[in-house]
């Protein structure tokens, strides 16, 4: 017997180092065909001299040089091109090519060159918790229909894959909560949104090109570094971990719903709100480190980290206003509703819209500014916001 056990024991460790080395293998080899495809993108002649000129042009050459490079792509059928062209141009490329680096234009064209999209089963549309993802190790992003927004979401994860397991600001797991966050900002969706206002707030704190450059090349720990300079190490890694724990959760609380066949309405548990009320304070912290002053709900913290803004729906309030990055490279001072209205437009077709209010200024106006300063123009605006909210709505 013991013999016996012995021999299953070293066939069992036999096999199981084969499955480990084939594994290896397999992933090893994609990652090669990887690389051997990026050199191939960087040596083509014309693709160095199309990066030297000037913002405008340059650009115009970063969308033609995706096209291109997407129309080399065997594995995706002419109308899945044309869906990823129109909506990644439109929702993150023509915004945010401008800050694209040298590498990540030439991750970019290797992504559409090599990227397959897979239709969501109809099994994994009734069970899945979430309507897109995309899986580094294939390159491959499943969805669960053809939607412009979803298709760019995606594809923005896509051309920031890093290696087998990461893609943008997301390492295996860590991070997972922030790159969703950052992807849902810098894609203008709401797909994630409690995780997109983290990201908005640290990208008020530490900057915004500083958040852009370290989400395009998916520097999680750089972005760590920056947000250390206003708040503790175990701070930062807690602020990441919560709004990791905050997507999985969610993701679960959808799935245990849809099991149970209940209509999926979102709900506020009380470990959200105690999982925000950690990540408020962080942020607070950060704030007043960087404008040394204590930011509370009587001044900034109302339009920056206040409970409405952390916590959507918690009150019945009408309004919640915020300071929000918008894809112009400006920011917007926001009254956004906490309700969905329902207009009807002049072809009669039926809309749900969020009744928001507007007002806009520079990213320098804003990140140079002092705390009064940035306080009394909020105000200002504020007021007007808060008097005309009524109105606002009325008019939706
Ligand atoms: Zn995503």
């Amino acid at each position: 017997m013991k013999k016996n056990n012995e021999k299953n024991k070293t066939i069992a460790k036999r096999t199981l180092s084969g499955i480990l080395s084939l594994t290896l293998l397999i992933s090893l080899i994609s990652n090669i065909k990887y690389y051997v495809e990026r050199a191939a993108v960087e040596n083509s002649v014309s693709f160095s001299n199309e990066l030297e000129l000037d913002e405008n042009e340059r650009v115009k050459n970063i969308r033609e040089l995706f096209e291109r490079s997407l129309y080399k792509n065997k594995k995706l059928s002419e109308e899945e091109k044309k869906i990823i062209i129109t909506s990644f141009e439109e929702n993150f490329l023509n915004h945010y090519a401008k800050y694209l680096d040298y590498d990540s234009i030439v991750d970019l064209c290797v992504s559409a060159q090599t990227v397959d999209i897979k239709l969501m089963s109809d099994f994994a549309r009734k069970w899945g918790w979430w309507s897109g993802s995309f899986n580094p190790y294939s390159n491959r992003y499943s969805i669960a229909d053809y939607d412009g927004e979803l298709v760019s979401h995606e594809n923005l994860h896509a051309i920031l894959k890093r290696g087998l397991m990461s893609t943008g600001l997301n390492t295996l797991v860590w991070g997972y909560g922030l790159n969703e966050g950052a992807t849902s900002l810098f894609n203008n969706d709401f797909a994630y949104v409690e995780e997109s206002i983290v990201i908005n707030n640290l990208a008020l704190i530490i900057g915004f090109e500083e958040m852009l450059d370290c989400y395009l090349n998916g520097n999680t720990f750089e972005l760590v570094n920056k947000m250390c300079k206003y708040t503790s190490l175990t701070n930062a890694l807690k602020l990441i971990t919560l709004t990791d724990i905050n997507v999985f959760s969610g993701y679960y609380d959808t799935f245990s719903q849809k099991f149970k066949e209940e209509s999926y309405e979102e709900d506020y548990s009380e470990q959200f709100l105690n999982r925000f009320s950690i990540i408020r304070d962080i942020v607070s912290e950060m704030y007043e480190n960087k404008f040394g002053k204590k930011i509370t709900d009587d001044n900034l913290g109302k339009y920056i980290t206040n409970s409405d803004g952390f916590t959507l729906g918690k009150n019945n309030f009408e309004f919640f206003y915020t300071f929000w990055f918008n894809q112009d490279g400006q920011i917007n001072l926001t009254a956004v509703g906490t309700e969905l209205i329902e207009t009807i437009d002049e072809n009669g077709n039926e809309n749900i819209e969020i009744p928001s209010k507007n007002y806009v200024y520079s990213i320098e106006e804003l990140q140079n500014l002092n705390f009064e300063d940035w306080i009394d123009m909020a105000r200002n605006d504020l007021n007007k916001l808060e008097k005309n909210g009524e109105k606002i709505l009325k008019n939706f």
